[in-house]
């Protein structure tokens, strides 16, 4: 079986990898880098700073989109979606991969609803703060055949969701198909029930993208015509970053909030209730507290569901590090708090929308009070049943008590 590393933080981290490396090499585990294709990726994390915590999620997702079941190690970030298993200590970790390589490997525990799969990797943009493309090289696309044959295998499985990520999906590309041909031959020769996309980088985004989302398509499991609830689920992670055109400008982002909010104009009006998270940096060399202010009323603006917000570090050899105006911890701090009380209450506001409407909503696990199961507007919600609801799709009437 192939395995993948990834250290974050301190030299111990690093240590304990190399550790379990050569103790499974030993017994015929085949180490593999980390952008390669593996069965297994041990993430060892660390959070002691929130850039270190920021990267630790950001390579827990790239470990993810490799398709690997992803181990997590180290100092405990909250749980994330990408993390299937996670250990306390590396001999925790090397004892549950000899098991599995001596023993007839069982099923991995991991979410049996939704998976990941990866269309492509890198990034032709040069963002001023990032560093992915350095490492990662310009991207590179996963052909359409291959790309279909992931996804039946996936329902095969069982799996009722896919989410299509990669480094930068929107810069898709194979001789006859950007991403918008590919969703519509996945939409056409696939028949998985929910389709969802990693993130969107708004220069991108043109009127045959928004319009992908019109067509209701027919949910092969409904057993009935479509209710207007499509395939293609309504909700896009749109990358926003600041919400100043100057910090734009500056962060070498290639577009404006102004063809931003067009987007989110342009999905609300195909649909009303179209829902949208996003990333800001907070914090960014030169930002002004007016630039700040102009973050806060975008938020206010889109209504988004979720915001995941970063503060600016350095990261050695990127355009921005080499910027003047590097603004001081304790103001980043002060606006990350502002970004995140603004978001909580559009949030809640948002949401309000949903009360009363009746929404397919995919199942995924018990806790100890209710089912929890994602809504196509990628928000949770709790229901009480007795039945076994694990992986199916129940409409549900949204009130109060369903939010989570
Ligand atoms: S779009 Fe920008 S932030 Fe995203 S991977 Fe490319 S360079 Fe980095």
């Amino acid at each position: 079986m192939k395995i993948s590393f990834y250290a974050l933080g301190c030299r111990a981290n690093q240590a304990d990898n190399r550790k379990i490396q050569q103790e499974l090499a030993k017994i015929g585990w085949q180490v593999v880098c980390f952008s390669e294709p593996a069965d297994f990726c041990v993430v060892n994390i660390c959070a002691v700073t929130s850039g270190a915590e920021q990267r630790s999620r950001q390579m827990l997702r790239a470990a993810k989109t490799n398709n690997a079941h992803v181990i997590a190690s180290g100092c405990f970030i909250e749980k994330i979606p990408e993390i299937d298993l996670y250990f306390k200590s590396p001999k925790q970790t090397l004892n549950y991969l000899k098991k599995i390589h001596t023993s007839t490997p069982k099923p991995i525990p991991r979410t049996r609803t939704r998976s990941f799969i990866r269309i492509q990797d890198g990034c032709n943009f040069d963002c001023a703060y990032c560093l992915i493309k350095k490492i990662r090289g310009r991207s590179r696309s996963i052909p359409p055949h291959e790309i279909i044959r992931q996804i039946n295998q996936e329902i095969a499985l069982g799996r009722k969701e896919i989410t299509l990520t990669g480094i930068n999906i929107m810069q898709y590309a194979h001789p006859g198909f950007n991403l918008v041909k590919l969703l519509e031959k996945i939409l056409d020769k696939t028949d998985i029930p929910r389709i969802r996309l990693g993130s969107v980088d708004p220069r991108l985004v043109t009127d045959n993208f928004i319009n992908l989302f019109k067509n209701p398509r027919l949910r092969p499991d409904c057993g009935r015509d479509s209710d207007g609830q499509a395939r293609l689920l309504p909700h896009i992670h749109l990358s926003l970053q600041s919400g100043s055109d100057r910090i734009l400008r500056l962060m070498n982002r290639g577009h404006t909030t102004k063809q931003y909010l067009k987007i989110i104009e342009q999905a609300r009006d195909l649909n009303p209730l179209f829902s949208f998270t996003t990333d800001v940096i907070t914090g960014f060399p030169g930002e002004t507290a007016a630039d700040h202010e102009k973050t806060l009323g975008i938020i206010k603006k889109a209504q988004f569901t979720k915001v995941h917000i970063f503060p600016y570090s350095d990261r050695p050899g990127t355009a921005s590090e080499k910027l003047g105006h590097k603004i001081p911890q304790k103001i980043k701090k002060q606006r990350l708090r502002e970004i995140e009380q603004i978001a909580q209450a559009a949030k809640k506001n948002w949401l309000k929308n949903y009360q009363g409407k009746t929404l397919d909503v995919l199942f995924e696990q018990k806790t100890d009070r209710a089912w929890q199961g994602y809504t196509p507007y990628y928000f949770k919600v709790n229901q009480e049943d007795r039945n076994d609801l694990t992986n199916k799709i129940i409409q549900v009437k949204i009130g109060q008590k369903n939010f989570i």
